[in-house]
């Protein structure tokens, strides 16, 4: 689970979530409140987490599965990306 990286108290998936959910740079822990940052690893990985249902849209085409499937991929990759989320205190590019 994600740990904060100035206290170390992990986070409920919740609280991830609900940071990851609003598209802020900084990320505030919910017991310290201090700022901190996604490293950049783990921006790569719940970015191509929430992309790989994308990519697979040429299957649900070819394969003429059906459209709640889709949704049902990305709403489970949204449900799991919090769980990828690694904490720093210093901001990084994401490549
Ligand atoms: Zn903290």
């Amino acid at each position: 689970m994600t740990a904060c990286a100035y206290c170390g108290r992990e986070w409920k998936w919740k609280d991830t979530f609900k940071r990851l959910a609003s598209f802020k740079n900084t990320l505030e822990c919910p017991y310290c409140k201090k700022s901190q940052f996604q490293t950049a690893s783990s921006k790569q990985k719940t970015s191509m987490l929430i992309v790989s249902p994308s990519l697979l849209l040429p299957l649900f085409v070819m394969f003429s599965l059906s459209l709640p499937l889709l949704l049902l991929c990305y709403v489970t990759v949204f449900l799991l990306s919090p769980l990828l989320v690694k904490l720093t205190k210093e901001d990084s590019p994401l490549w």
